[in-house]
């Protein structure tokens, strides 16, 4: 069970003008971007239930949730000022998921966030592909253009599929999920491999290198931590967001979300090819994926996941129906020619 606290809203508009929900199609997962303020559902001095129970402030969730468990600020059958659509809030309960600093803390979130969102799976008799992120609501139509809680997951190198996947482990009636240690698997060998810069970091932070796939793990002694801007080779990404490096020797793991990688370029297309300007083209109001490789199997770029209409970029090569692109001279990633035309 997870702990709920019923804490509602009651000075809210929102609340106040009490409009009720005509459904329950989605369940939404939002966090509210607030990085690096840490902000508790309503433990702590300044906390989203002072925020938030008031007049003026324009909207409400069914609630928050922490590391120390989940807090209703609303009645489910409230339609709640979350979404920006009027379907989408007469027809989803959400919640924000607050965004602690340290990895432990993200664990509890994302550990109560599971077993809350499988409890309203079961309660409303919906499947976990239900369960969307804020920025997954708009793609489909009824929300307003956010990116949450995605970069706030990134950070921690999960994805809201990695979400669902623990939401529906839960609802098989597996064990309490653990973003870390749980079945960690390669999903992905770079051939011959790909190459990180260390970025992301925290003033005078350093990333640890450890001996395996997740924070469990100790320390790799012969390489134990690398600084802002330090180059690696990168061999294996894991299920978990970890990839396995290669510090001039050393093998070890670290949390991805830390490092900027850039593949190899492959043999073809590339040698001598005319980089020129181009710029996102013909998608209307959606947007242009950008992926690692040349084809819809690979992944999304985390460091530059999608493009906008009127976007530019450089073109670097080509493969197939792809062009390989630089954004803002930094990321490297392929999107479909369709979408790209001179700028
Ligand atoms: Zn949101």
């Amino acid at each position: 069970m997870s702990n709920v606290t019923n804490s509602y809203c009651v000075r809210n508009d929102c609340y106040i003008e009490g409009t009720r929900l005509e459904g329950v199609k989605y369940l939404i997962v939002h966090s509210p971007s607030v990085y690096p303020a840490v902000i508790r559902a309503v433990n702590g001095s300044n906390n989203w239930f002072k925020r938030w129970n008031k007049p003026g402030v324009e909207k409400l969730v069914h609630g928050f949730i922490d590391d120390t468990g989940v807090y209703n600020f609303a009645p489910y059958s409230l339609a709640c000022w979350q979404i920006g659509t009027t379907w989408g809030n007469r027809n989803c309960i959400g919640y924000e998921l607050c965004e602690l600093d340290s990895a432990a803390e993200f664990q509890k979130v994302w550990k109560n966030a599971v077993n809350h969102y499988a409890e309203l799976c079961r309660t409303y008799g919906l499947t976990p592909d239900k369960i969307v992120g804020h920025y997954e609501a708009h793609e489909k139509g009824f929300a307003s253009d956010h990116d949450d809680p995605a970069p706030y997951f990134r950070r921690f190198g999960k994805t809201m599929d990695d979400f669902r996947s623990d939401v529906q482990k839960k609802l098989s009636g597996g064990e309490d999920s653990d973003p870390v240690s749980g079945d960690v698997t390669v999903v992905k060998t770079y051939e011959p491999w790909a190459h990180g810069q260390v970025t992301n970091l925290k003033a005078g932070d350093t990333l640890n290198v450890r001996t395996g796939p997740g924070a469990e793990y100790p320390k790799l002694a012969a390489w134990p931590e690398l600084a802002e801007g330090n180059e690696v080779d990168v061999l294996d990404k894991y299920s978990n967001g970890w990839v396995k490096i290669n510090i001039q020797g050393a093998k070890g793991y670290v949390n991805s979300y830390y490092l900027l990688i850039t593949e190899r370029q492959s043999s073809n297309g590339q040698n001598g090819y005319t980089v020129w300007v181009g710029k996102a083209s013909g998608l209307g109001s959606s947007r242009l994926n950008v992926r690692t490789g040349p084809g819809t199997s690979y992944g999304l770029l985390e460091a530059w996941p999608k493009l906008g209409e009127g976007n530019e970029v450089e073109v670097t090569g080509e493969n197939g129906g792809w062009y390989q692109i630089r954004i803002e001279n930094k990321y490297t990633g392929w999107v479909s020619k369709d979408y790209i035309k001179k700028a």
